[in-house]
């Protein structure tokens, strides 16, 4: 195989089923935990990285999610960090690309700050990529660097344009943030109209920087979007949507614009038991919730085991059994999160 990717093993054919009975079938990869922003509920702007030797190589990523792709998982979300900055990255969507087209994965996704992706748009399109999710939380340039403190808005709308001239669907994700981006939630859904992208709101998690420097505090700017979504519904009409993504989104549909608007709420209303995911971070630690602490490095089963992948493909098994039922914000698990060091931009959003 092209790049020094190797092909890889089947699997025995049954998927993974973890101790709840939930069928796991989305693998999200944070595939560095770099990134080229700091934005303030997130990172903060001293951040440290992991060290490089620690992070698993591009190959070695491609052997992991090759492996959960041999035992049924059907949908690759790549993340991190920004995933669009890691050097190479575009061999590992091609080679990733290989699943789509011999049918064994229905959707490779990106998500992305966008600031690169005018850069990849096309390449992504190429390589079997058809929609891509881009970070978005404000339209106001001054807003969007006050948020992001090193991002400009500009490039990130020269972004999504390239995407969407590359042909993928952009689905544009804004956190909802009390007292910093609640009064755009209007703007954002017109603009998204005319866009033709899909919105999605995100409740704010306390995960990474809690009482981030510069005055943000996770706690301070929590805004329930069951409250967001009544406010909205007195301008808007919302019609309740079927529709799934294959994420944790609630859907509705906008009449006046015709596009969809989604609400992601794992603190006001979780999801947790219909959880079809897990994450491994970019050092290859599987993280099986994003809430939670339980975690199963997977680096030596790779490293240690080159060429074979069945001590891989067991140790897999064996993690998944041990998906929690549910996540702990907003319960004594939080500070074992932070105890854990579970980073967004690690583990992956
Ligand atoms: N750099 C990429 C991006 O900006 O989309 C991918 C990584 S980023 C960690 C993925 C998503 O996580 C982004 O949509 C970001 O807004 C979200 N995120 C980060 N920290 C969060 C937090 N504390 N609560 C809710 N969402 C968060």
């Amino acid at each position: 195989m092209a790049d020094g990717f190797l092909p890889r093993t089947a699997a025995d054919a049954s998927p993974l089923i973890d101790g709840f009975g939930r069928t796991i079938r989305y693998l999200r990869l944070s595939v560095t935990d770099r990134c080229d922003f700091r934005c303030v509920y997130c990172m903060s702007e001293d951040v440290s990285f992991v060290p490089r030797d620690e992070v698993l190589t591009l190959e070695e990523m491609d052997r992991v999610c090759s492996a959960f792709v041999a035992l049924g998982v059907r949908k690759l979300r790549l993340t991190g960090g920004e995933p669009l900055i890691r050097r190479g990255v575009m061999t590992l969507v091609r080679a990733l690309g290989r699943h789509l087209a011999a049918g064994t994965l229905d959707e490779l996704t990106v998500t992305t700050n966008g600031s690169q992706l005018a850069r990849h748009a096309a390449e992504l399109a190429a390589a079997g990529v058809r929609r891509v999710n881009v970070s978005l939380d404000t339209l106001d340039p001054v807003r969007f660097r006050t948020i992001t403190r090193w991002g400009r808005l500009e490039r990130v709308l020269e972004g999504i344009a390239a995407a969407r001239a590359a042909g993928l669907a952009v689905k544009i994700n804004c956190v909802a943030l009390k007292g910093v981006n609640e009064d755009e939630f209007d703007r954002l859904i017109g603009w998204c109209g005319e866009q033709g992208c899909d919105l999605t709101l995100i409740e704010v998690m306390p995960l990474g920087d809690i009482d981030g420097a510069g005055g943000f505090s996770r706690a301070a700017q929590f805004l329930p979007l069951s409250a967001v979504r009544a406010d909205l519904a007195r301008r808007w009409s919302l019609e309740p949507l079927g529709f799934s993504s294959g994420g944790p989104a609630r859907w509705v549909r906008v009449g006046e614009t015709g596009g969809r608007l989604g609400f992601i709420t794992p603190l006001s209303e979780k999801f947790c038991e219909a959880c079809n995911r897990v994450r491994l971070t970019a050092t290859g630690s599987l993280a099986l919730c994003l809430g939670r602490s339980e975690a199963v490095e997977l680096r030596p089963l790779v490293r240690g085991y080159p060429g074979d992948d069945g001590p891989l493909l067991a140790g897999l098994r064996r993690a998944i059994a041990h998906k929690p039922d549910a996540h702990g914000f907003g319960t004594a698990a939080c500070p074992a999160l932070a105890a854990a060091g579970r980073l967004m931009n690690l583990t992956g959003g």
